[in-house]
């Protein structure tokens, strides 16, 4: 995966943590720019999960939450 503010793909995973059994999250950091951020990894099929761990965390953020149905 390459670094999500300047496109390098010098990055590392720096820590890696289970939730459960299905959710892997990863720490990544950018040796170009040093930007770290953070990837949730799902198994296949759990993309609906997926996109609602995703509005969750901007929830929290305080950004806009817009639901489309
Ligand atoms: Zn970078």
């Amino acid at each position: 995966m390459d670094c999500i503010k300047c496109n390098s793909s010098q990055v590392r995973v720096i820590d890696t943590r289970a939730k459960g059994t299905r959710r892997i999250y990863r720490r990544r950091v950018c040796m170009m720019c040093g930007f770290r951020w953070t990837t949730v990894e799902l198994p296949v099929g759990d993309v609906r999960q997926a996109v609602d761990a995703v509005n969750g965390l901007e929830e929290r953020r305080g950004k806009k939450h817009t639901a489309k149905r």
